[in-house]
């Protein structure tokens, strides 16, 4: 149901630098280090806001951005925080990243929100790095580059009102009938795989979701897996039509076969609130059978409007009492949002290339972030950077692959020269 998508980057907010900073004391040339550290960088989210339709808004802009985390201090002052970017999705909104597709978030109830770029840490300040042995350290970091996403939104309506049934009851027939929908209708079992959704006006103006739900049963058959996709869809429908065949030899068993097939699947499904119908009422053998029908399931406790989907009668009394049912169903508590979970790969893991030009290019999580954090100004700065390459391995696998003297060694956006 695919009715509306759109494609952005995000960046977070990059973390405040941390700044190497001595306290100027009267009489004291240099006082200790108190340089602070700086803010961290703004997150972007996602958020439901109810009153939004469309992705249409996403056509004019693609790039979000996020605020910077303030720089640092004197007197170990923080920078202050950079504000997140809160962009407004509408409800029924599955997130996904780009290229890989993994599935961040399914947005739903009003005020559900997913964090999709993490702000930046803020750089640490020289204050943080005085020890015993180092009483006036020129060391401090720059802040930590937000994180950068790529994201595909998607939005899919969200139906209060599903209609089950066995296959042929008519379910297609009679959601093209009660909205705009024109779902595919055909003589044979099996058509419908896909739920359709269309939206019925209701007398009062106000609007009703309908999706016509493939049949268990016939999903069932074609030995097709449907998927968690369309187990969240159904579940969050807020009441079923359940739709009789009034054709069928037995509707009566039909009703107690769909209804098994829906607990099977799962009892959540089983608890939702049904709407009954018998269908096909313009055919002569059902309008014959009707009055015995009915008594049927009187004596079942349940009652049963009486419609022919196909000549379009007593959809109304259908439709009302749908609408009536969803204005009493309580609204699934049940939590949508996949939390963000990214196992990813190992961040100190990095990769070694040449480049065009013959210089040496090192990539990683890692150890791009940490040349980004550097001070390459201040020589402390430069020697722990120096320390951590060796720490990842990143040292004796440029020597294990050759590298010379003088040749140009490149980290993200910074070119360095090898020295033994
Ligand atoms: P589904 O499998 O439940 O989606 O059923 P369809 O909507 O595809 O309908 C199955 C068959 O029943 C089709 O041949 C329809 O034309 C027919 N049908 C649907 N509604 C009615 C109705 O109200 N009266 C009659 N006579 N036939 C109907
Ligand atoms: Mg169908």
């Amino acid at each position: 149901m695919f009715l509306d998508e759109a494609h952005i980057h995000v960046t977070a907010g990059k973390g405040g630098d941390g700044i190497v900073h001595f306290r100027r004391e009267k009489y004291v040339p240099r006082g200790g280090p108190d340089g602070g550290d700086g803010g961290r960088g703004g997150h972007v989210v996602l958020r439901v806001r109810p009153t939004m339709h469309g992705l249409t808004s996403f056509r004019e802009k693609q790039r979000f951005r996020a605020k910077p985390g303030g720089k640092g201090g004197p007197s170990k002052r923080s920078g202050r925080q950079g504000e997140d970017l809160v962009l407004a999705v509408p409800p029924g909104t599955l997130v996904r990243s780009e290229p890989d597709g993994e599935l961040l978030a399914d947005l739903v109830e009003p005020g559900d929100e997913v964090l999709v770029a993490r702000g930046g840490r803020g750089g640490r300040g020289n204050s943080r790095f005085a020890t015993s042995r180092r009483q006036a350290p020129r060391l401090a970091e720059r802040g930590e580059p937000g994180e950068e996403r790529r994201l595909h939104l998607e939005l899919r309506l969200i139906a209060d009102v599903g209609i089950v049934g066995v296959p042929n009851a008519g379910k297609s027939t009679l959601l093209a009938a009660l909205t705009e929908a024109r779902p595919k209708i055909a003589d044979y079992p099996f058509t419908t795989l896909q739920p359709n959704l269309g939206v019925a006006v209701l007398p009062s103006g106000d609007t009703l979701v309908l999706a016509d739900i493939p049949g268990l049963i016939e999903g069932a058959h074609r030995g097709v897996g449907l998927g968690d996709a369309f187990l969240r869809h159904i579940r969050r429908t807020r009441v079923l039509i359940h739709l009789l065949d009034g054709l069928s030899a037995d509707p009566l068993a039909d009703l107690g076969a769909t209804n098994a097939e829906l607990a099977a699947y799962d009892p959540a499904l089983a608890a939702i609130p049904q709407v009954l119908a018998v269908n096909k009422m313009d055919d002569p053998a059902v309008e014959q059978r009707w009055p015995a029908l009915r008594e049927s399931l009187r004596s079942l406790g349940l009652q049963a409007v009486p419609i022919s989907a196909q000549r379009r009668t007593n959809l109304e009394t259908l439709l009302e009492r749908a609408a009536k049912a969803v204005a009493e169903a309580p609204l699934d508590a049940a939590p949508s949002t996949i939390p963000v979970h990214r196992p990813g790969p190992d961040p100190s893991a990095f990769e070694l290339r040449r480049d065009p030009d013959g210089a040496w290019r090192v990539s990683g999580t890692l150890v791009e972030r940490s040349a980004a954090m550097t001070y390459w100004e201040h020589d402390e700065g430069v020697r722990r950077f120096q320390r951590r390459l060796a720490g990842m391995g990143v040292e004796a696998a440029l020597r294990e692959a050759g590298v010379q003297p003088g040749e140009t060694v490149r980290i993200g956006e910074f070119e360095l020269e090898w020295q033994e």
